[in-house]
């Protein structure tokens, strides 16, 4: 199985290895999609975990029995085609490629199943045509 996952670290764990643990006990693949602290020395990853049901549900008891919180990403980025002018400026920072501008129709595409919800698109949009949605 496969799925994507947001974690939240309360600032007495933040600098425990914990996707080092994920990996080496639990035989999970971790690829970190992003990852970010805030001021109050809270953490929040937005994972993607691959790997056997049972170590899946293994590694997730094991991190809320630290104190991490951990729920299924239920964010996605959606493109309201209809607002979309075509300026191209989001496909310059994606770092997935999910959007894409095809170079011979100068159309835009945007693949959600790429997408990594970093949010960079929504910030870049002048036509508010990139959102997050719940
Ligand atoms: S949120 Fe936007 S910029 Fe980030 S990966 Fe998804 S489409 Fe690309
Ligand atoms: S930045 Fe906005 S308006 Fe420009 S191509 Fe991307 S989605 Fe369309």
């Amino acid at each position: 199985m496969k799925e994507k996952m947001v974690l939240y670290f309360p600032p007495t764990v933040t600098e425990q290895p914990f996707i080092y643990y994920l990996i080496k006990d639990f035989n999970l693949l971790v690829n970190i999609l992003k990852a970010d602290i805030n001021p109050r020395m809270e953490g929040r990853l937005v994972v993607e975990i691959g790997g056997e049901k049972a170590d899946f549900a293994a590694g997730l008891d094991f991190l809320q029995g630290r104190g991490v919180k951990a729920f299924p990403l239920e964010q996605e980025i959606i493109w309201v085609e209809e607002r979309c002018t075509q300026c191209g400026a989001c496909t310059v920072i994606c770092p997935a490629g999910a959007l894409h501008l095809d170079r011979v129709t100068m159309q835009i595409s945007f693949s959600g199943d790429k997408c990594v919800v970093c949010e960079h698109c929504i910030k870049a949009c002048p036509s508010r045509a990139m959102e997050a949605r719940f």
